[in-house]
């Protein structure tokens, strides 16, 4: 083994464990294994844990959703099969099992996602570190892991030059086991920076590129567009890219377009724009009317009124609409293009947004770099987990529910090799 461990008693007499990572999947992972008799120290190098977890609480804490099985592990993509043994051994009904033990309700809302009664994420984290303490995990905040030395030692730092370094973690503190769960890189000053990559690849970990999921994308709009419509919703819209559709609703921003419905094409459009500098989305202004009854409605309204009232009057389309008809070109005049324009608007993304303002990171440890049980194979004895990993997926629950589920499936699969190379 390469933790340079002396050799481990028995699993009964509490193998000592590192889990890096205070979010849910490191939480996660520390439930695991501290309710299975190991001594476990949680890292965290912000000043509280679960930061990313309380801002997903703010709009409602969407922790998983409630379509079957198989539609479930299908919002995984190329990643699925990988990421089923996790996502069957730690099911929906099992989360709000685990929640309503945490004092924590839960409601599947209309659109079949699961949310806590409170909507919010505070008092789960709380109940949450109250029992990990209470099953004897050591929780340090503050407290920054840099990689290892070059005796494959793990190395720890105050996360501030005036800190100290708890005892416990001082040299020569060498766990048996290491969960890393360090996240992606959106969002970073809540403490996932994507930092961890450097220390991985050193180790011979293969790492894919962290690029942003779920995120937003910029397009060049005139001045008059971003001067008068940033920050304007529109809904309900549908959005339209290769064979997939989506209803919802989008923001214009000043520099491009945020929104649920364009979260949920994130990676086709960021996939298409990487490859060819930019891809077009078609934009449904109308998806509840066919083309033929918005074509008849525009026909009862005067062609000589301007095209702002034809398509108030009707089709009660507000001005950002009208905009948006404006950027993508010559407005046709007749009822019937003017309806399919409507229709199908083109809509040219030059790129996503940054990974910084993205929800969620595609990219990460690659399925090749790990074992099975999620431990890394050029580290043995080093167990990856949560949104660090290679995988992605839209809102909708899914993206805690796979960090719950693979964070519990890391630490299963530590208390397996403990058993397999200690006993
Ligand atoms: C605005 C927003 C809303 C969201 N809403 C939802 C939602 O409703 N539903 C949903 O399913 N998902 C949502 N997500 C995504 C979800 O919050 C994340 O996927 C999830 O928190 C990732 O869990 P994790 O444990 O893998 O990583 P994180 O939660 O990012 O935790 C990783 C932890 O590791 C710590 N860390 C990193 N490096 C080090 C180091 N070197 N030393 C010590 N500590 C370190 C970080 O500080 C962090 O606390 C949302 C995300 C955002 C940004």
């Amino acid at each position: 083994m390469t933790l340079n461990t002396p050799p481990l008693s028995p699993l009964s007499q509490a193998a000592r464990v590192c889990v890096v990572g205070g979010g849910p999947a490191g939480l996660a992972a520390a439930e695991v294994l501290s309710a299975a008799g190991c001594a476990v120290q949680v890292v965290e190098h912000m000043p509280s844990f679960g930061r990313k977890l309380l801002m997903a609480g703010r709009g409602g804490l969407n922790i998983s959703h409630s379509e079957l099985p198989d539609k479930l592990l299908a919002r995984y993509g190329t990643a699925a099969p990988w990421l089923k043994p996790a996502l069957d051994a730690w099911t929906t009904d099992d989360i709000r099992e685990w929640m309503s033990g945490l004092g924590q309700e839960s409601f599947v809302g209309s659109s079949g996602r699961v949310f806590p009664t409170v909507m919010k994420a505070s008092p789960l984290l709380r109940a949450w570190l109250e029992r990990l303490r209470q099953q004897g995990v050591v929780l340090h905040t503050r407290v920054n892991w840099t990689g290892w030395d070059a005796a494959g030692h793990p190395v720890f730092a105050p996360a501030q030059p005036e800190g100290t370094l708890p005892a416990s973690l001082q040299s020569p503190y060498v766990p048996d086991v290491m969960v890393l769960a360090l996240g992606g890189a959106s969002w970073p000053r809540l403490g996932s920076t994507g930092g961890w990559v450097p220390a991985l690849q050193g180790q011979g970990v293969a790492v894919s590129p962290l690029a942003p999921s779920n995120c937003g994308f910029q397009v060049a709009w005139s001045p008059a567009m971003q001067e008068r419509f940033a920050g304007t919703p529109l809904k309900p819209i549908a959005l339209c890219f290769g064979d997939q559709t989506v209803r919802g609703e989008i923001v214009v921003t000043a520099t491009g377009l945020e929104g649920g419905a364009l979260y949920a094409l994130s990676a086709a459009l960021r996939e298409q724009s990487a490859q060819h500098g930019s891809a077009t989305l078609m934009l449904d202004l109308r998806p509840d009317l066919t083309e033929q009854a918005l074509a008849s409605r525009l026909s009862t309204v005067r062609p000589r009124e301007s095209l702002s009232n034809r398509l108030r009057k009707a089709l009660r389309l507000p001005p950002v609409a009208v905009a948006l008809l404006r950027e993508a070109g010559e407005v046709p005049t007749t009822p019937q293009a003017l309806a399919a324009r409507l229709k199908a608007l083109p809509i040219t993304l030059t790129g996503p947004q940054p990974l910084a303002r993205a929800i969620s990171t595609a990219g990460g440890v690659a399925q090749a770099a790990c074992t099975p049980q999620f431990m890394l194979a050029a580290r043995p004895g080093v167990f990856v987990a949560g949104e660090m990993l290679d995988w992605e997926a839209p809102t909708g629950g899914y993206l805690l529910h796979a960090c719950l589920a693979t964070g519990r499936a890391a630490a299963k699969g530590a208390l397996q090799w403990l058993r397999d190379t200690h006993a």
